[in-house]
Order: C-alpha cells, then sequence, then structure tokens
C-alpha cells in the first residue's frame, strides 16, 4: 500500500489536552493564553515530537541533556523553527553548562549552588529559571523546603547572570488530583510573596487542578505522547 498516512494519534491528543487547558481556565476565570503548554518528551524519539509541533506544540520539556540534545538536532535540520525547550530533570552542578546553552528556561533549580554554577556557566546570556520548591515534604523529592525559599529567591536576585521567573513543584505521587490542590495553593502562595508571576505545575494527572490553582505552565508527557515504556 502506497501513501498510507501516519496515525494522527499525537495530533488528536495534543488537540484534547489543549480543549482540556481551555475549559480549566474557563473554570479559573483565566485568559485562554495564560498557560503555557509544555510536552514532556522524555523517552519519545523526535519523530514524536515533530508530530507534536506540527500539531502546534512550540514548548518541549526533557529530563535529560544527553537525550535532549541529539533529538533537538533532529528537529531543527528538520525545519522546525522557534521552538523553546525547557529542562525539568534533576540538574547538576557539572551540566550547567550544556542545559544553559541548550534550553530557554530551567525548572529545577533547588540549590545557591547550583545557582553560583548557571551563573558561572552563563556565557554572557542571561538565564532564565525557575526554582523548585518542595510543596510536599518529602525527602525523596528534589525542591527547597519553603522555610529556605526566602533566602534562594535572595540568592538568585543578587546575581546579574540570572532572571528568576517563577517557582515549580512536583507534588508526592498520589491517585486523586483532588489531593495535589494544597500542594499547587502552597506553590501559589510562595510566589505571591515573593512577587514572582510564573508557576510551573501540573502534570498529566492533575493539570487542571493546577490551573484552576494559577499554573502558568503545565507539563504534560503521557497525555500527549502516550505511556512510557
Ligand atoms: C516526566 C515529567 C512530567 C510529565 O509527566 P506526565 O505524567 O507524563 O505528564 C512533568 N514534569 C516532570 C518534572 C517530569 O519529570
Amino acid at each position: 500500500m502506497v501513501g498510507r498516512a501516519a496515525a494522527p494519534r499525537i495530533a488528536e491528543q495534543v488537540a484534547l489536552v489543549r480543549s482540556r487547558v481551555g475549559a480549566a481556565c474557563e473554570r479559573a476565570g483565566r485568559a485562554q493564553g495564560s498557560v503555557t503548554l509544555i510536552a514532556v518528551s522524555k523517552t519519545q524519539p523526535a519523530s514524536a515530537m515533530l508530530e507534536a509541533a506540527a500539531a502546534g506544540i512550540a514548548d518541549f520539556g526533557e529530563n535529560y541533556a544527553q537525550e535532549a540534545i541529539p533529538k533537538l538536532e533532529r528537529l531543527q535540520a528538520a525545519g522546525a523553527p522557534g521552538l523553546a525547550m525547557h529542562f525539568i530533570g534533576h540538574l547538576q552542578t557539572n551540566k550547567a553548562r550544556v542545559v544553559t546553552e541548550r534550553f530557554d528556561l530551567l525548572h529545577t533549580v533547588d540549590s545557591e549552588r547550583l545557582l553560583d554554577a548557571i551563573a558561572a556557566a552563563s556565557g554572557g546570556s542571561r538565564i532564565r529559571l525557575m526554582l523548585q520548591v518542595n510543596t510536599s515534604g518529602e525527602a525523596t523529592r528534589g525542591g527547597v523546603d519553603p522555610s529556605a525559599l526566602g533566602q534562594l529567591v535572595r540568592h538568585a536576585r543578587s546575581l546579574s547572570e540570572i532572571e528568576l521567573v517563577g517557582l515549580m513543584t512536583i507534588p508526592a505521587p498520589s491517585n486523586d488530583p483532588e489531593q495535589n490542590r494544597p500542594a499547587f495553593r502552597c506553590l501559589r502562595e510562595l510566589a505571591r510573596m515573593h512577587s514572582l508571576a510564573g508557576l510551573s505545575m501540573g502534570m498529566t494527572d492533575d493539570f487542571e487542578v493546577a490551573i484552576e490553582e494559577g499554573a502558568t505552565h503545565v507539563r504534560v508527557g503521557r497525555a500527549i505522547f502516550g505511556e512510557r515504556y
């Protein structure tokens, strides 16, 4: 058989997620354009990212620089222009250089040591980042404790190489998105206290609740690309 079209699955999923984002915005009385939908493409091939880009996705989230960079190069070679790359993985100081060079926004900065490494690796450009906050008190999750956030915000603002744009959180895993609402509220309140506009919160299982609580960036993987294997 000749010319059989690829299954339109990713395009359909993108459209579905977009309409759910739109409905959540409406429920919350927010403007439709106030939420950036980040398609989390870890473990997905560049071809799947190209499908998502063709369906209108302009922002991608990746957890590992090593995995992301070859895919990014394939996207650029395929002529997908103007894509923004978000680093959402665990960040290590020895990766600061490559991550600042290749990503447009870093979501997972949680220590002064990392801030200093990023500033030192900035190579003259201003690095946009968010501070990750541990809103659920779990030792295994990354993020700064809310009680130490003030000091970290001050440190970030003391570095001219850094543009602090917001806060990010990953709540403890749960089966009920309503259980994550307090964590999202907590992040919103912390951002308000520090006059920060950006709120990166909400994933496949809870992005609608996150939007109701003020998310400006939702990070959605499985609802767009399907289960990861
Ligand atoms: C993998 C990942 C996501 C996406 O998770 P889904 O449940 O697939 O939507 C979002 N944020 C971070 C930090 C992740 O590591």
